[in-house]
């Protein structure tokens, strides 16, 4: 999987802004947080300046003014200040440092504010005709202060420039016209003055408040933007994360969750697991269905993982058929295999769309952290390697991967080495097993079956150096070689003993090999309808396009094409059927219980019966006793390949120990 740019981790969100404490409120709501904070603390303020008038004008006012002017109107007036000044005291210094819920609770806290202002103002106006020049200038000025709070409130309150205007001017309007009349005109200009000052706070105070809404109102609007920004971030965040199909995190998300849980448990040491589940099958359903079932049949894999998804357990979609996981928690090999049986069978459940069923199959490899690897590439090849290894495995459970693994990855390695510097021409050769008909009594072909002794490692296994050879490209120059050994073996037998060849995935997928693999047929002398190319379903299945091509160029060319190992892969005969084949061999799993098992026999039954409707010649594999060639005979199943009729031989013995001995006669008691 290749590493994209480094993402986030899990419970790391794309960048989050930090907004004001009045993030999405209305900005008008926001312009009344800010002014009650202010009236929090000027309140008490102006409370106390309208005391403080009260006391000096009782005082200035107590010898002329009558008493229940001068002392007990200012009483009553200064208790109620007092004891708003006390309750606005309290909530400057003990709390509320909120706007009260409604709005109209603090319209009813200014207005009464307003209304004890209006109430100072008209007792200082009251007392004007009392007392001389002077007293009536305190009396001025009072009723400015007063006015002065009066217009405070208002602003507040948002009432009406005209009214705001009258209720600051008005006030002054009489004083003016006393002054005036008893000629006082120093007092006239005093008192204009105040009129005038008090005219102007109003606008001012009210310019105030409107510069201060239009800021607010651009503060909201800027937050407004961060946060569909931020919004938008976090789409893009979630966008660059996801499977559009599947809605699973994808690789790039899987990877940067794998770094960041490496960094994390690198301090502590805790263990946790890397796995990949790979579903086998959706190949077919694109080429039968077309891609818009097999992209529905992807969704509903999305779905169903992304129910067995939860905080310990992240599922993400890392290749085209590919799923990675990451079990955060620390887990046993034994509770992974657990976990990789339970969400096969979950992703095995046949997938009913459209009105069309459609059955996957799904194998899952493991590796734990610290012991598999301690860094995130390993963890992921080694997960890798156990999958690869759970495929070869054919009762499907998941691999963890362990130690003996190791031990592969080194082996293979080695086999890599020494295959690269191999001489083929000296070190391979290839053996021959015959495939016999039963029915007829005569051998039909010999599999070639390649071999490889090297000086160092000694004899390799064709299963264990074909699949590295298969994996590092090597497989080419193998065939090339192998085929022109097979064709100079087969030239000694009799014409009509056909050769089967067995062919890889890679050479199936090149043109190139295709054309070489043709002129060593043609060069080789040996007419092309005598040989028998041998190709498996995973090899036609992985490009079955260019497979069908291959296989379509090899037969105009007049050989034939045996479907290998028939049953182990999809065994979709369906789509099998649209493959140039002549003949399935079916897989020696299958004819191992032949004899004993009646389930064995049915599964033979089914596939001989199938065969024969597809009109399809059928070749048992991997038969070795008498017992069940009988069983084969008795399903149909005539043509034989296996221990029992010979192992595998060099060319010269085929001769010798087949054709030129008395091998058919030896074999007559076959026959039920
Ligand atoms: P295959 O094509 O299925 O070949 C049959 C394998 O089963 C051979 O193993 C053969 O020796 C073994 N066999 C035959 N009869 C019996 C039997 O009665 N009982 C048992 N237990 N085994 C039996 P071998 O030679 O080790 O080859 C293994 C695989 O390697 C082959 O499986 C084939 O897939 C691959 N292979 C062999 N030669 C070549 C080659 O030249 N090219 C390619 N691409 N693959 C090859
Ligand atoms: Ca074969
Ligand atoms: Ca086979």
């Amino acid at each position: 999987m290749k590493k994209q740019t480094a993402g986030h981790a899990r419970n790391a969100g794309p960048m989050r802004f930090a907004f004001p404490r009045f993030v999405g409120s209305k900005p008008a709501v926001a312009l009344k947080q800010v002014q009650y904070d202010a009236f929090r603390t000027e309140l008490p303020f102006l409370y106390g300046i309208l005391i403080l008038n009260a006391v000096g004008l009782a005082i200035t006012h107590n010898q002329s003014a009558p008493t229940w002017l001068a002392m007990d109107v200012p009483i009553v007036l200064s208790t109620a200040c007092a004891l708003r000044l006390a309750y606005w005291l309290r909530v400057r210094f003990t709390g509320f440092p909120h706007l009260p819920g409604a709005g109209n609770k603090v319209r009813v806290r200014l207005g009464l504010g307003a209304g004890l202002a209006i109430g100072y103002a008209c007792w200082a106006f009251a007392l004007y005709p009392y007392g001389n020049a002077f007293a009536r200038c305190h009396v001025a000025v009072s009723v400015f202060v007063a006015v002065l709070g009066c217009i405070f409130c208002l602003t507040y309150m948002r009432v009406r420039l005209v009214v705001a205007g009258a209720v600051s001017i008005v006030p002054f309007a009489p004083m003016v016209l006393f002054s005036i009349e008893s000629r006082e005109y120093a007092l006239t200009a005093i008192v204009t003055n105040l009129a005038i000052m008090a005219g102007a706070m109003v606008f001012v105070l009210r310019g105030y408040y409107d510069r201060l809404a239009d800021l607010m109102q651009s503060q909201h609007d800027l937050v407004k933007k961060q946060q569909e920004a931020a919004l938008l971030a976090e789409e893009n965040f979630r966008l660059a994360n996801v499977d559009a199909l599947t809605l699973l995190p994808n690789g790039q998300r899987f990877l940067s969750d794998l770094d960041a849980l490496l960094l994390s448990r690198s301090a502590t040491h805790s263990g946790f697991a890397v796995g990949i589940l790979e579903v086998d099958g959706l190949k077919p359903l694109n080429d039968l269905f077309g891609h818009e079932f097999r992209d529905r049949v992807l969704k509903e894999i999305g779905r169903r993982l992304s129910l067995l998804t939860n905080p310990d357990v992240i599922i993400a979609r890392t290749g085209d058929r590919a799923f990675g996981l990451l079990v955060r928690s620390n887990v046993t090999a034994s509770q992974l295999q657990d976990m990789g049986t339970m969400m096969r069978a979950h992703l095995e459940q046949p997938y009913e769309l459209s009105g069309r069923l459609a059955r996957l199959s799904v194998s899952a490899g493991f590796a734990l952290y610290p012991e598999a690897g301690t860094v995130a590439q390993h963890l992921y090849e080694r997960a890798e390697f156990a999958l690869q290894h759970a495929k070869t495995l054919r009762n499907g459970r998941a691999v963890v991967f362990a130690q003996n693994h190791e031990n592969s990855i080194r082996r293979d390695s080695e086999i890599e080495l020494h295959l690269r510097r191999a001489d083929l021409e000296q070190e391979l050769s290839v053996r021959f097993q015959p495939i016999f008909d039963v029915a007829s009594k005569g051998i039909v072909a010999f599999e070639a079956l390649a071999r490889w002794k090297s000086p160092v490692l000694g004899v390799i296994s064709p299963v264990d150096f074909l699949a590295v050879a298969e994996r590092t490209h090597l497989i080419h120059a193998l065939t090339t070689v192998l085929l022109r050994k097979t064709l100079d073996a087969a030239a000694a037998w009799p014409p009509q003993i056909r050769v089967s060849f067995n062919l890889s995935a890679r050479d199936l997928g090149s043109a190139e090999a295709i054309d070489t693999i043709i002129n060593i047929v043609l060069a080789s002398g040996i007419a092309p309808h005598r040989i028998n190319f041998e190709v498996t379903e995973t090899a036609l299945i992985n490009d079955i396009d260019r497979a069908s091509e291959a296989l379509l160029a090899l037969k105009r060319m007049g050989a034939q094409v045996y479907l290998d190992d028939f049953g182990t892969g999809y065994s979709n005969l369906n789509y099998i059927h649209r493959l140039p084949i002549d003949v399935v061999k079916i897989d020696r799993s299958f004819i191992t219980d032949i004899a004993e098992q009646q389930t064995a026999q049915i599964v033979v039954q089914t596939i001989v019966d199938l065969c024969h409707r597809l009109s399809l010649e059928c070749i048992a594999e991997g038969v070795e006793t008498v017992s069940q060639v009988n069983a084969l005979l008795r399903v149909g199943c005539n043509v034989m390949q296996g221990y029992f009729f010979g192992r595998p031989v060099t060319g010269s013995d085929v001769v010798d120990s087949f054709v030129s001995t008395g091998f058919l006669e030896e074999h007559s008691g076959c026959q039920p």
